[in-house]
């Protein structure tokens, strides 16, 4: 048993010598089994939520409507979630309440793929109603129960077997993949919030690529916000040699280039990102178009900074086929005499009272000028060897300065 499951194990001897059932279930039983890095680790219980907060010192009720308690142990924080099911559903999407049950097996029911549907005890014995280990072993993502059932109650499912198709790099079983093409309009009734955190996963997977050209032949694209997509786009998608990037900016930036959107900010605001994520992407995407045209120099890398200068090099390695600059782009940051305005020796100020001017569009067309001539070494970064400049200049002293 890997080292996460073992700093979990009091949680779960704690809830068995109660007199309750407890398991590790979900995607770190499966990526155990598959062998890959084991995410946060999840236990089911048959004890109810105001039980499990009784017997642990420090919990936080997520939702008492879906079951959920983190509970707080040596600062790791574990979802503890009573078995349940979901009850009805209604209006495709998750139900607003659940019904409690009492075993193992009908909570295992209501999970959405086979692989996600493992139950693991504390002596690491493995409870697989459904087939999950049988479907590892096929590399294959399929529903637990009818597909088309399964994405008539949420709707959301169809987006994440296809981001575990890009996150496992396993195949989308046939029934699922029949389903999805027949109910993708029903993803209109998830919120974007949902959706946009299975889409990252799938960009951030091993198998980005796999993943968008399922989303273009099950139609699924058709109901993601600003896809519209023509068969050369589609064509160039297919082809193009997209692989996991680094970060999600660099993710975002990519997938806006390949299909062509030329208003960024507005094409983001609909998958309603924080600002902060908008504005990163812009700069890669901007500055993708800008430096396929030039070279790197001190100019440019000043300009975009090194995070962005970084990230606008990988996705030109991946849809130009430029060859990797990281070094040089290092290189010139490093020598760079100045990293923003702020680190210039001179501000506003200075320059009024040097030239003996009130502020007015002259400055800040002069603080450029010399902001340039010191990044590209012409000027160096000293008060005074500024000021000597400006003297040296009458025209901009007398006149318009
Ligand atoms: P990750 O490694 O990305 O966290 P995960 O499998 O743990 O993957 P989560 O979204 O954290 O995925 O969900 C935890 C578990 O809850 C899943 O493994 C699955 O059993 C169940 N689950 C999550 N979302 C749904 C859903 N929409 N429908 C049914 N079961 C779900
Ligand atoms: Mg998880």
């Amino acid at each position: 048993m890997e080292k996460p499951f073992i700093d979990a194990l009091p949680i779960i001897e704690k809830l068995e010598q109660t007199g309750y059932e407890a398991y590790f279930v979900g995607g770190a039983v499966r990526d155990s089994i598959i062998g890959r890095p084991i995410g946060d680790v999840d236990i089911a219980t048959s004890a109810k939520p105001d039980q499990v907060m009784r017997l642990f010192e420090k919990t936080i009720l997520v939702g008492i409507e879906h079951g959920t308690v983190v509970v707080v142990y040596n600062e790791i924080p574990y979802e503890v979630t009573t078995f349940r099911t979901e009850g009805t559903y209604e209006d495709f999407r998750r139900p607003s309440s659940v019904t409690f049950v009492s075993s193992l097996k009908e909570d295992l029911q209501r999970r959405d793929f086979t692989v996600n549907a493992i139950a693991m005890n504390k002596e690491g014995h493995i409870m697989d109603p459904f087939g999950g280990r049988s479907a590892i072993e096929r590399r294959v993502i399929e529903t637990v129960g009818q597909a088309a059932e399964r994405f008539h109650e949420d709707a959301l499912r169809m987006m994440r077997a296809i981001r575990f198709v890009s996150q496992l790099g396993f195949l989308l079983e046939e029934e699922t993949k029949t389903a999805i093409i027949e109910h993708g309009h029903l993803l209109k009734h998830v919120s974007i919030e949902r959706i946009a955190v299975e889409f990252e996963k799938m960009m951030g997977g091993q198998k980005p690529q796999t993943a968008l050209a399922l989303l273009i032949e099950t139609n699924l694209y058709q109901h993601l916000p600003g896809f519209s997509l023509t068969d050369e786009m589609k064509r160039t998608i297919s082809i193009c040699k997209w692989q996991r990037a680094k970060d999600i900016t660099e993710s975002w930036a990519m997938m806006l280039i390949l299909l062509k959107v030329k208003e960024t900010a507005s094409f983001l605001r609909q998958w309603k990102l924080p600002n902060k994520r908008i504005k990163d992407v812009q700069a890669v995407v901007d500055g993708y178009y800008e430096m396929k045209k030039r070279n790197w120099d001190r100019q440019a890398v000043y300009q975009y900074g090194l995070e962005t200068a970084l990230h606008i090099n990988q996705v030109n390695m991946m849809l130009s086929e430029r060859p990797n600059e990281e070094q040089s782009i290092q290189a010139l940051y490093k020598e760079l005499p100045i990293h923003s305005l702020k680190e210039l020796a001179v501000n506003g100020k200075d320059l009024m009272a040097i030239c003996k001017r009130k502020g007015g569009p002259w400055l800040s067309l002069l603080l450029q000028t010399i902001e340039r001539k010191v990044v590209d070494k012409e000027l160096p970064n000293n008060r005074e060897a500024i000021k000597e400049w400006l003297q040296s200049c009458n025209q901009i002293l007398d006149e318009p300065c």
